[in-house]
């Protein structure tokens, strides 16, 4: 099926308007799937939807929104849709608090994820000559088996190694040759440590040549120093569980956003509060209705995840839209002092210091009725904690461009490298311990 450096030519390129014409079908489709449903029927009975009326994505207005606590509070198959025989799979997110978020597929949902991830990891150049290991846990997480299948579905040979064992991790590269690797941002820098602990240079001993990276948010520093660490390129991968998992956007070669799979979802970006689309090119909350899924799809789901559409086409053919690099979610905003902060604003001057590793924590408190904010950040492999008059002056250093940056003095303290504890998963990146928090 694949030509000219697409997965799917037709679909990857296919001009906006029957790119339209696709999604409207698909949504109409997926009403009629999802009309007898005991939940759904109920919805579309109040919003007067059937599919007979789905003439334009316009109609797609007149869907109420589904958020985080309507997956919740139908847990664990209150949302499902078609008879559990057909279901084959579940997957949930971490869920922190509460019940987690609990998704089921059919067979038919599995095989276009696959496909969906297959077609990202051609974008970027992986081929099935490639030797594909993922990093991911492979549980509940979708960053394990949605990567595995996708791998498999290219024809690429899959090591599936899983999460942790940085040591069996680097001895599967040596000994695999392995080409193409998938990893969350804070476990790409973990990676790197121990391949230069080893005494191995991963630029030159390996035949690493891309690199997969999602899942957490990242700033565009954190990854250009992946991709000297590594010396290969670094691709940005965005997924959430209730959307299936990685492969809803990725990044192409041109690296300047990422291409959203219009067919597979009808992307919305709002005003988080008024609901309304924000002016185009401009931030708002990223909300998305699954438009080729049958045991689960989800109408105008609130991601709670911040980006913007990028105008203009993308040199590289595609013509469906891309998203920006990520912001945060809305729920890792930051106030302090009345200021809103998102921490990427803080990791992306970290980053600007060479002298600087990778790994920072963001801790706030009340301290005499005042909140402070604390950021401590571990030095780099060419610094020594006890050099204190550069010490100094990188500390003033630091603390003025985060000023200028986020309009409020925080206290910097650069530490040790290793001391800062690292999460089994995602990053922790802030820790809030206000009294209201
Ligand atoms: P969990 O809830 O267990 O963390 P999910 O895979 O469902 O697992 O998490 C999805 C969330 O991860 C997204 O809503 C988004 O906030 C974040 N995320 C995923 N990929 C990216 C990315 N490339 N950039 C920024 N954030 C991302
Ligand atoms: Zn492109």
């Amino acid at each position: 099926m694949a030509s000219n450096g697409f997965w799917n030519e037709e679909i990857e390129t296919m001009k906006r308007s029957d790119l339209e014409k696709l999604q409207v079908e698909r949504l109409r489709k997926t009403v009629e799937i999802a009309q007898h449903s005991p939940y759904y029927s109920e919805v579309f009975k109040k919003n007067n939807i059937t599919p007979e009326s789905i003439k334009s994505l316009e109609d797609l207005q007149r869907f109420p929104f589904t958020t985080k606590e309507d997956l919740r509070s139908h847990y664990p198959f209150g949302l499902v849709l078609v008879p559990m025989e057909k279901v084959v799979r579940v997957h949930s997110s971490s869920g922190t608090t509460g019940n987690p978020t609990v998704v089921a597929h059919s067979q038919k949902d599995l095989d276009e994820w696959a496909e969906q991830v297959a077609r990202c990891m051609y974008m970027v150049g992986c081929r099935n000559t490639d030797v594909f290991q993922n990093t991911s846990g492979y549980g509940m997480f979708t960053g394990g088996l949605g990567y595995q299948y996708g791998a498999e579905r290219l024809g690429a040979v899959t090591v599936p190694a899983a999460a942790g064992n940085s040591k069996r991790q680097i001895k599967f590269i040596m000994d695999f040759g392995t080409t193409v690797i998938h990893a969350i941002p804070s476990y790409a820098t973990r990676l790197a440590e121990v391949f230069y602990e080893m005494g191995i240079d991963p630029k030159k001993d390996t035949k690493l040549r891309i690199f997969c990276l999602g899942a957490e948010p990242h700033s565009e520093e954190q990854r250009q120093r992946i991709e000297q660490l590594f010396g290969i390129k670094a691709y940005n991968c965005f997924g959430m569980s209730e959307m299936n998992g990685p492969g809803v956007a990725f990044e192409c070669k041109e690296q300047n956003g990422l291409h959203v799979w219009e067919d597979y979802v009808i992307p919305e970006i709002l005003d988080p509060v008024t609901l309304q689309p924000v002016p185009e090119g401009e931030v708002g909350e990223l909300v998305l209705t699954t438009i080729n899924r049958e045991a689960m799809p989800l109408f105008r789901y609130r991601t709670r995840d911040l980006t913007r559409f990028i105008p203009g086409d993308c040199p590289c053919g595609r013509t469906h839209r891309r998203l920006a690099r990520f912001q945060g979610r809305s729920d890792d905003m930051i106030i302090v002092k009345g200021v809103n902060i998102f921490p990427i604003q803080i990791e992306r001057i970290l980053m600007g210091f060479k002298e600087l590793g990778m790994n920072y924590l963001i801790t706030i408190d009340t301290i005499s009725n005042n909140d402070e904010m604390q950021v401590e950040v571990e030095i780099g492999d060419n610094m020594r904690i006890d050099d204190y008059p550069t010490l100094q002056n990188l500390t003033k250093e630091i603390t003025r461009q985060l000023k200028d940056e986020i309009l409020l003095t925080p206290k910097v303290k650069l530490v040790e490298k290793g001391s800062i504890p690292q999460a089994e998963g995602k990053a922790v990146r802030v820790k809030d311990f206000r009294k209201n928090h």
